[in-house]
This record gives structure tokens, sequence and C-alpha cells, in this order.
């Protein structure tokens, strides 16, 4: 209840402020002059990202966008290649390819994690694919090692889709840093967050150098800055990738913090999870598997129901008591645009089933117990309604 006696809503997701967001922005106004992108701030978020997640180079950019982008133009992908990816992913995985004139092939999702199924890989390839995007939804692991051996053997570049899994892991390696490129977004409604904001980690340090010519749109200024030449000229394709030194100043308070947000999300997470097991047991709704909760970041909390119908009725349940939970992927592949541009490879049931069926809960930074325990309150009211 607020001051007046009225229900809090309780939104889906909420921005917030860690530590030193504000403090660092007035310090790059008011101490460093320096605005644009690349100055303090910027260089300590490369310097976290390299360290802490262990890759020859990271460079911010201005979105997860962007950096797949960038890894797209690094791969030299044109017209006629193909890039594997799953249907259940957000329109940038697929969209940064098609700029290039590539062409997206779309595979079918695991039931159990609902990462790109690996063993449906094989028959998606034929000699024009070039590239596989798996994407770590919510934050879970694809399954690495079969994917890495796969592409290796047919000496395709793995980038990793790793928008929503900052300090998740797999085998001991932190997401994003096992294919050649790692893409990371910072978008508000991921785990560290400032506002818009993204980065791409260079694991093969072979790209190191035009990835920063590129960011750079397209001159080596990087290089001029740094001494090694006496003037800087358009050398190669690029944009302007990088974000100002505003979004860095923000950023770097939450990298601070960012192993308390992931412990805090995932606590949060456990919540859910407890409470909500015995309706799991019961068969009414089906919980995300344990055995990626060890290793996730506890970006997402999903609940699949058992029909479409039966979501329908839950989200508006919810939402007449002020609680926002929201679905996810519209599959690329049934979108006007992704029927455009990319093809299929095989069936893509699951798919099509758990676009229909899953449910994200709020989960946010802030979240109180007791708003994570109305959650569930209310999803316990309505199964106790549907039986
Ligand atoms: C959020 C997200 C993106 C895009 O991130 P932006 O920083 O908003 O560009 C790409 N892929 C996946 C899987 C995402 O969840």
């Amino acid at each position: 209840m607020d001051q007046n006696g009225n229900r809090k809503s309780i939104p889906f997701n909420r921005p917030f402020c860690v530590g030193k967001e504000l403090y660092y922005i007035a310090q790059a106004v008011m101490v460093d002059s320096h605005i644009s992108g690349d100055g303090r701030f910027t260089k300590l978020c490369h310097k976290w990202l390299e360290e802490t997640l262990g890759t020859s180079k990271a460079l911010l950019t201005h979105s997860c966008t962007a950096a797949l982008e960038m890894a797209a133009i690094l791969c030299d992908l044109g017209p006629g290649d193909e890039v594997v990816l799953p249907s259940f992913t957000f329109v940038s995985t697929a969209n940064a390819f098609v700029l290039r004139g590539a062409t997206p092939v779309f595979v079918d999702i695991r039931h159990d994690n609902l990462t790109i199924d690996e063993k449906l890989l094989e028959q998606a390839l034929t000699p024009r694919t070039k590239a596989v995007v798996p994407v770590h939804y919510a934050g879970t692991a694809c399954e690495m090692d079969e994917i890495m051996s796969i592409a290796a053997s047919r000496g395709m570049i793995v980038i990793e889709d790793a928008a929503q899994a900052l300090l998740s892991t797999y085998n001991g390696a932190y997401l994003g840093t096992m294919g050649s490129f790692g893409c990371l977004s910072f978008h508000e409604t991921k785990n560290v967050i400032s506002g818009e904001g993204g980065a791409l980690l260079i694991n093969d340090p072979a790209y190191v150098e035009r990835a920063e010519i590129i960011r750079e749109k397209g001159t080596n200024r990087c290089r001029f800055f740094r001494g090694e030449v006496d003037k800087y000229s358009w050398v190669d394709l690029g944009s302007s990738f990088l974000p100002s030194e505003l979004i860095g100043a923000f950023l770097y308070a939450q990298l601070e913090h960012a192993e308390q947000i992931v412990k805090t999300r995932r606590a949060i997470f456990d919540r859910y999870y407890r409470q909500l097991e015995p309706l799991a047991e019961k068969e009414l709704l089906i919980l995300p598997i344990i055995a990626s909760r060890r290793s996730s970041n506890g970006h997402m909390f999903y609940i699949i129901t058992r029909s479409l119908e039966e979501r329908t009725g839950l989200i508006r349940y919810l939402k007449e008591q002020d609680v926002s939970a929201i679905f996810h992927y519209v599959p690329l592949h049934s979108s006007p645009a992704g029927r455009k541009y990319g093809r299929v490879a095989g069936r893509m049931d699951v798919t099509d089933d758990m676009s229909d069926r899953l449910l994200r809960l709020p989960l946010y930074f802030e979240m109180t117990d007791k708003e994570v325990d109305r959650v569930v309150e209310l999803v316990w009211d309505f199964y106790s309604s549907v039986g």
C-alpha cells in the first residue's frame, strides 16, 4: 500500500541505481570535461569486462544490436552467405546479418532450456553456412561444447548472443567468451544496465584491430590516439558504434556492483521457484530447469502454462491486480521480415509451442520479498480457480 492506501502496482521491470552512477556522470562532465566516447569511464568498463570475464578485448557499443552488427561486419558476410540461429530470439540476432545481405537460417530450440537445439545444427548447414549464433536465453547457457565442435569441424565462426547472460557460466567459462565474438546488452531490461548499451567481446585476438576501426567509423583513430600513426584516415567499412561517456560512467558504477546484482536476482529467482514448485509438481505449469540455476545469472523467471488460453487468462488476472507479466518473442521465422529474409531448417514445433505458452514474471533488482510473495499468491489464486 502507498500513503493513500492504494495497492502498489508491480511492474515487469524497473531500472535502478546501485552505487555511484550519477556521481560518475558528474565526474565525466565536471572533472574530465569528456562526454564523447572512450574517456576514462569507458576504459574502466573495458578493463572490468576484460579482467572479470577473461577476453582479449572488450569494446563498449551503444547496444547489443550494435555489437551484433559489428560482429557481422567482422565476419565479412555477404549475399548468399548463411547464418544459423534460433527463431526464438530478439530481432537483432537476425537483423544484424540481414543488413550484410546474408540469410538467417532458423533452427528449433530445446524443450528444456529454450536454447538452440544443437542436435538440429548439422541438418541446417550448407556449403554457404559461415556462422552460427547461439543465444543464451534467460542467461542459460547453450550446449556450447557440441556447438563449438560442430563449428570447428565445419569452419564456421561462432558469435554468442549473450545479451541476457552477463556473468552466467558454462563449465566455468563466462558466457560470451567462448565463440570468436560475444555480444552483451546493458539495456534497462537486462541485469546490469546503462539505459541503452552493449559490448562486443572479441575472444579471437586476430579481430581486435579491425574491430576498433569498424567501431570508429572505419577510421584508424584508435591507433592515432595511441600514437601509432601520425594522422588518421578512412581505412575500412564502419559506423559510429561507440557510446557516449555518460553511458560509460553510469555503466561502470553498475559493473562495480555486478556480483551483488546477480546475487540479488538469483535470490528472487529462488524465492519464486521454491514457492511455485508445488504447482509444477501438480503439473499445472512448468518451471525453468533446476540444473541451469547454479550457473545462470538470474536474468529471468518464466513459467510455461498449459495452453495459450490459460496464459492469456493468467496475464489478464495479474493485470487486474496491477501486476505486469509478459510473454516473449514472436518467433522470427513467422514474422514478416523473417519470412522475407530468412528460411527455416526443419520443423519449428518447440519454438511455436513455447512462444505460445511462456510467461515472464516480474523480476528486478529492487523487488522486495513481499512483492515476490504477492505475485506468487496471485499465481496460486489463479490456478486454484482454474483447477
Ligand atoms: C536484449 C537483447 C538484444 C538486443 O539488445 P540491445 O542492447 O537492446 O540492442 C539482442 N539479443 C537478445 C537475445 C536480447 O535479449
